[in-house]
């Protein structure tokens, strides 16, 4: 499918590393090895605390700063939870939900990254929504079925003009963070799968302006293979976006498409 209707992403997701002293200075070193991409939207999905740091140090390069989980709530007495509205504050484009990681530490279920999903787009914030099988899952061959239903439910309620700004990210749960990476043909069938998922909700139109990214030990050898594939359009990056000549090195693969 055309690849010229969706952006292409590169996201790096920092999770709970780094500092805002080092944003700057990470910043400088990504400098030394990349300059504004135009093949690509460049994103780092960093702690809520260090967004403003990241808006700041992101503009010459056109970094967008994301945030990495949203409440469900608007405002109130949810301690500890950060609103869509207070990301939007802070200077955020973008945020994660439904990272496997808080799945599995924080219980979070389809419902929920469902309901963060709508606060996000609400506030005109895009999502990032994770979704990937675990190894049992694929060892039984589940993998589609599964990725089918975690698509389907965090899209509930989610209208076509809406659809169109979130962005899916394919992250089997067994190459996350693992060094073990989805093969370029294994990514590309479960990516063709979503789209194949999404088109089937909301027509050819609308399924070829969704961007589609791959997560899960993605670093700068294996990117401009799985970036090659017709359904994968960027990446969603943790070990590797903390590296900032690998995080450069992946962004400038997008430019082999
Ligand atoms: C992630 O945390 O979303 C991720 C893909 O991590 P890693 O690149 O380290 O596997």
């Amino acid at each position: 499918m055309n690849k010229r209707y969706r952006k292409t992403i590169i996201a790096g997701n920092w999770k709970m590393n780094m500092l805002s002293s080092e944003v700057k200075p990470f910043i400088e070193q990504l400098k030394e090895n990349m300059t504004k991409s135009k093949t690509c939207d460049v994103v780092l999905c960093t702690p809520a605390v260090m967004i403003p740091a990241m808006v700041k140090a992101g503009k010459e390069l056109k970094i967008a700063a994301g945030g990495q989980d949203v409440s469900k709530f608007e405002k109130g007495a949810y301690t500890g939870e950060i609103s869509a509205a207070q990301l939007l504050d802070a200077g955020a484009k973008y945020c994660i939900v439904g990272h496997s990681e808080r799945r599995q530490y924080h219980g979070e279920d389809d419902m929920l990254i469902n309901a963060k999903a709508k606060v996000l787009l609400e506030k005109g914030i895009c999502p990032i929504i994770c979704v990937g099988e675990s190894l049992e899952q694929r060892e039984m061959d589940l993998t589609m079925e599964y990725v089918a239903y975690q698509v389907k439910a965090a899209l509930n309620g989610i209208d076509a003009s809406q659809v169109r700004r979130c962005v899916i990210a394919y992250e089997p749960i067994w190459a996350i963070g693992t060094g073990k990476t989805a093969t370029a043909e294994q990514a590309e069938e479960v990516c063709e799968g979503i789209r194949a998922v999404i088109r089937r909700i909301y027509g050819a139109r609308v399924a070829r302006t969704v961007s589609i990214l791959y997560g899960g030990s993605m670093n700068a050898k294996n990117a401009a293979e799985l970036l090659a594939q017709p359904d994968i359009d960027g990446g969603l990056i943790g070990g590797a976006s903390l590296k900032p000549a690998d995080f450069a090195t992946i962004v400038k693969a997008t430019a082999e498409e």
